[in-house]
């Protein structure tokens, strides 16, 4: 455990024994635990939210994933604001785009001190733990460790013979994360707890899970896209066995539940396959949902949402107050049955993949921008550095961006390039961070490329 999350959890014993839970306090455990929900954020590396079955897929991909966002308020239109694990990653906990919190690249460290969900949670008496299966979420190299009381890397590198595994398989995670729950439900008698696990399926390189093959209904050779389908169906069933043994402890109303992924992936749109290159839908879109018995009802929501947004939504619906530096919008208001708010502006950036080279990280940051792009009533505007040229598109006419508008002036786009290029040019006074070999393999074997 780090020192500050020593000095938060101190604290907050401090409070609970002095006032502001001292009068909750009662003989059972379960009723003091259950003054705030627990909150358990499931997220999922390079799930495109097109290929779960809720979202009219043609495969039974996901039907645990379905049932949970059929539970609560489902975001039908939700974006990641950079289509990278370790930046996207940051900005859901910080509600902040990655050029102002620093780690704008897989390799990069978080800026240390911001606000962030967890610090916030951490303040009310939140136990946190998080729980990740994918290396560029490290603590080393990503500082998100500080946000957190618990940070377990769940890496299982040397699991199979000779082959060095970046990543733990969903399994493990499932049993760890778990078991740190019903550990601390079973031990902990007034505080409730946030726990985060990051499933790394489906990421490449996509394994056929061929007890999941049943969902190809008959492909005899499961090409990329084949097997692609069949991590989803894998990861799908442990998320499954998660929510089954958290029910088990914290049931219903009694856990707060987030769902998303951290980007999409591009299976050959736009001549590429991956993520991280370039700001199109495949990369962006992400599926996004949050559920809360008996407080937060069942529907969808279809105006544009933002991984940024689920931070501030959280401490909306629990009455705790905003960060005055989260970006993200507040979604309780309409959740609760206001209007959606209209001619939202979403932002979005893309960098280079991964920081590989032993180099100082502020040039890092300068150098690895690609593009930025904004998104307003459907009108998408994505500007390429190198090529200082800029497409734009009507997403409602031309949902798979191959027929690029008359791109303008583009002002919207070109302001967000100056905004970002100062608050880059601001984050250079960061510390230089070095990578070591192991995680410059590591990354390599992820397919991140400098
Ligand atoms: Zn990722």
């Amino acid at each position: 455990m780090q020192k500050r999350a020593w000095a938060v959890a101190a604290l907050a014993i401090g409070l609970a024994g002095t006032f502001a839970w001292g009068s909750e306090r009662s003989a059972d455990p379960a009723a003091r635990q259950g003054q705030r929900p627990n909150i358990l954020i499931v997220t999922v590396d390079t799930l495109r939210a097109d290929h779960l079955s809720v979202n009219g897929y043609g495969r039974e991909t996901s039907p645990n994933i379905d049932r949970l966002l059929n539970g609560g308020v489902h975001f039908t239109d939700a974006r990641t604001v950079e289509p990278l694990t370790n930046p996207a990653m940051c900005s859901m906990l910080t509600s902040r785009a990655p050029s102002t919190h620093g780690a704008t690249r897989n390799g990069l460290r978080l800026r240390p001190g911001l606000s962030s969900l967890t610090s916030a949670l951490s303040d009310y008496g939140y136990r946190t733990g998080a729980f990740v299966g994918n290396w560029t979420l490290r603590d080393r190299l990503s500082g998100l460790g500080e946000h957190f009381e618990h940070y377990e890397e769940v890496l299982n590198r040397r699991r199979w013979f000779g082959l060095v595994r970046s990543e733990a398989t969903a399994e493990d995670l499932t049993d760890i994360a778990s078991g740190w729950i019903e550990h601390h439900v079973e031990h902990d008698d007034w505080r409730p707890f946030l726990a985060w696990v990051h499933y790394v399926e489906p990421h490449a390189p996509y394994r056929f899970q061929k007890d999941h093959a049943e969902i190809l209904d008959g492909v005899e050779r499961p090409k990329k896209r084949d097997r692609y389908d069949t991590e989803i169906a894998f990861v799908d069933a442990e998320i499954g066995r998660l929510l089954d043994r958290v029910e088990a402890v914290s049931p219903g109303g009694r856990t707060l539940i987030l769902f998303a992924s951290d980007h999409g992936e591009s299976l050959g749109e736009h001549g590429y396959w991956g993520h991280g290159r370039n700001l199109h839908e495949p990369n962006l879109r992400i599926p996004m949902g949050l559920t809360w018995a008996g407080r937060v009802p069942a529907r969808q929501i279809d105006s544009p949402a933002m991984i940024t947004d689920l931070a501030p939504t959280v401490l909306g619906l629990l009455n705790m107050p905003r960060p005055g530096e989260f970006e993200g919008f507040d979604w309780t208001a309409v959740i609760d049955g206001a209007e959606a708010p209209v001619g939202r502006v979403t932002r979005y950036e893309a960098h280079k993949g991964a920081v590989l080279a032993k180099h100082a990280s502020d040039t890092a940051r300068r150098a690895g921008l690609l593009q930025v792009a904004t998104l307003v009533d459907g009108r998408k505007e994505i500007l390429t550095i190198k090529k200082d040229s800029v497409s734009a598109f009507d997403l409602e006419q031309d949902p798979g961006e191959v027929r690029p508008l008359a791109p303008g002036i583009a002002t919207r786009v070109r302001e967000w390039y100056v905004a970002v290029k100062e608050a880059l040019s601001r984050e250079a006074g960061l510390p230089a961070q070095q990578l070591d070999e192991e995680s410059i393999a590591a990354l390599k074997s992820l397919g991140y490329v400098d």
